[in-house]
């Protein structure tokens, strides 16, 4: 069993995994590396692979750091399945278009620039039909289902509470006489993020990647945060100004719609024009309200009241380049959430423009800001941006709210990792910048005393079953016996009793021929065995 790290280490962008079992080849996420020019490079690099060789893409977001370079794998030859819950691939869809239209559109402005310097033609990394047509490979898998992808191979995703759709990946495989089990955190999200749900917990692994974007950093508290959001837009309603927000058009800006949803239900702001400007944000913002089932439970309760979290009074969504260009006439104090979240594409740069040399403006960044972007040097207190070829001074109010970030902090990954049992586990820390994770990484070993890593980029490792083992100290045998928590055991029990009690149902409702009296006398048994169990109790 071989790894390649291709991506999302010693960074946040580009998360790829390479992994090999025999013949059998796939990735877990194949993401776009996005800010700097050397970075980016990395998108057209060859890789350890054929890509009609894979038989798998395991994804574990839509995010386009984790997906965006599915539609060049398929254009390339990649016939296998796209593994991903049902959500991810309806935001998929949208996002992966609008990344495919982005390429298209950067590569006419190099060809127009690289004409008149006599370049030769730059070709985009796909096109929006590309993106399109990829989507025929996507495979959809429930929440907390194992899959058996092939001999030895087995899959399950459980929710990450990171966006929506999003999933941890667990792995078991099996070489020869050894099992492994790998674990993938994939982003993980922060609890109490409004909308959906917490994290799982995961207990058992044996190899595990762990994200580190907020590693060194601790967010503040989310009521904290919800509260600087409320100062800052009381403050722009007082001096009739603009609040512009840059946001991921996936769940910052539903997060947002829903706190200042939140503002105008308890009478703290007037109802305010609130411009979604992004195309994307309006799409997305549709497959929220399509995905239900993934919401947690306060937003159902909201929803089930007859209250739409994510419709609020004032909100003006702006899909045409006029619409997006009239919003800067509007003279009175309002709000503009706009994407890309980092600033470097999309309509926020053209809000920038307009509003970061005035002085009455506030600009709030929620996100993470990625090294080389406009978003960080901004909120690293650049003096001036350049934008469009123009200089802009820095004028306007620079607010960054941490606490509604999509990621755990320091302290919500260590809790996370808290809960692996195996002493033996060893620890692959990604997806973040080289000084947090290294730092987080040492935490990590200080800690728990779990072996960590924070690899290279496009550094290989054989995790087991070869000759040259990298970790032959690890044999399964040695590792102490682990013993399931009753939390983990009646979770499971719970959820068992749930997909069977669905699956009976549906079988009942197919008709009376198709039902099975075994079942039905199982059923019997298992009750008989829980009151015996209660009675000796
Ligand atoms: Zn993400
Ligand atoms: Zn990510």
């Amino acid at each position: 069993m071989r790894v390649e790290f291709l991506g999302g280490v010693r960074t946040v962008t580009g998360s790829a995994t390479f992994l090999e079992k025999g013949s059998l080849k796939w990735l877990v996420d194949c993401g776009m590396f996005q800010g700097s020019k050397e970075h980016e490079k990395r998108n057209w690099n060859l890789r350890p692979y054929q890509a009609k060789d894979l038989s798998f893409v395991l994804l574990t977001h839509a995010h386009i750091d984790h997906s965006g370079l599915i539609p060049k794998l398929v254009k390339e030859g990649f016939r296998g399945k796209v593994i991903c819950t049902k959500a991810t691939l309806d935001l998929c869809e949208v996002m992966l278009q609008d990344s495919g239209h982005i390429q298209e559109t950067e590569a006419e402005w190099l060809n127009r620039k690289g004409k008149r310097a006599g370049r030769g033609e730059a070709v985009p990394l796909y096109t929006m039909k590309d993106a399109e047509k990829c989507l025929r490979y996507f495979q959809t898998v429930d929440y907390d289902d194992v899959l058996q992808l092939a001999d030895g191979l087995r899959v399950r995703f459980q929710d990450a509470g990171h966006i929506l759709g999003s999933a941890m990946i667990e792995i078991w495989v099996e070489e020869g006489a050894e099992k492994r089990k790998l674990v993938f955190s994939g982003d993980l999200g922060n609890l109490d993020q409004p909308i959906i749900r917490d994290p799982s917990i995961v207990e058992e692994g044996d190899v595990l990647w762990l994200e580190s974007t907020y590693g060194n950093r601790l967010h503040k508290s989310r009521e904290e945060t919800v509260q600087e959001l409320l100062k800052v837009v009381q403050e722009a309603i007082a001096h009739q100004a603009k609040v512009v927000i840059p946001a991921f058009a996936v769940e910052r800006t539903q997060d947002i719609i829903y706190t200042l949803g939140q503002f105008i239900r308890e009478g703290s702001i007037p109802s305010i024009p609130v411009y979604i400007d992004s195309p994307l944000a309006i799409s997305a913002t549709e497959i929220f309200k399509r995905n239900a089932d993934c919401f947690d439970r306060e937003t159902k309760v909201l929803l089930s009241g007859g209250e739409n979290p994510l419709e609020i009074p004032g909100i003006v969504y702006t899909q045409t380049t006029e619409e997006s260009i009239a919003i800067n006439e509007d003279q009175r104090a309002g709000i503009v959430i706009s994407a890309s979240g980092m600033c470097d594409s999309g309509r926020i740069k053209h809000h920038l423009k307009h509003h970061l040399w005035r002085n009455e403006s506030h600009i709030v960044f929620i996100g993470y800001q990625a090294e080389g972007t406009i978003g960080r040097r901004i909120v690293d207190g650049a003096k001036t941006i350049k934008l469009f070829g123009e200089e802009i001074a820095v004028k306007a109010h620079i607010h960054t709210l941490g606490g509604f970030s999509a990621h755990a902090d320091q302290k919500g990954l260590l809790d996370w990792v808290s809960h692996i049992r195996n002493p033996n586990v060893e620890v692959f820390v990604n997806h973040g910048e080289e000084k947090i994770s290294t730092e987080l990484g040492r935490l990590i070993s200080e800690r728990f005393h779990f072996k960590t890593t924070v690899p290279q980029w496009r550094e290989k490792k054989v995790l087991f079953g070869d000759e040259e083992k990298v970790m032959p100290q690890e044999k399964a045998e040695e590792k102490l016996p682990s013993e399931e928590s009753f939390d983990v055991l009646f979770k499971n029990l719970g959820r068992t009793y749930k997909r069977l009690r669905r699956k009976l149902k549906r079988e009942k409702r197919r008709g009376e021929d198709s039902y099975d009296s075994r079942w039905v006398k199982q059923l019997e048994e298992v009750s008989k065995k829980l009151e015996e169990l209660e009675e000796e109790l």
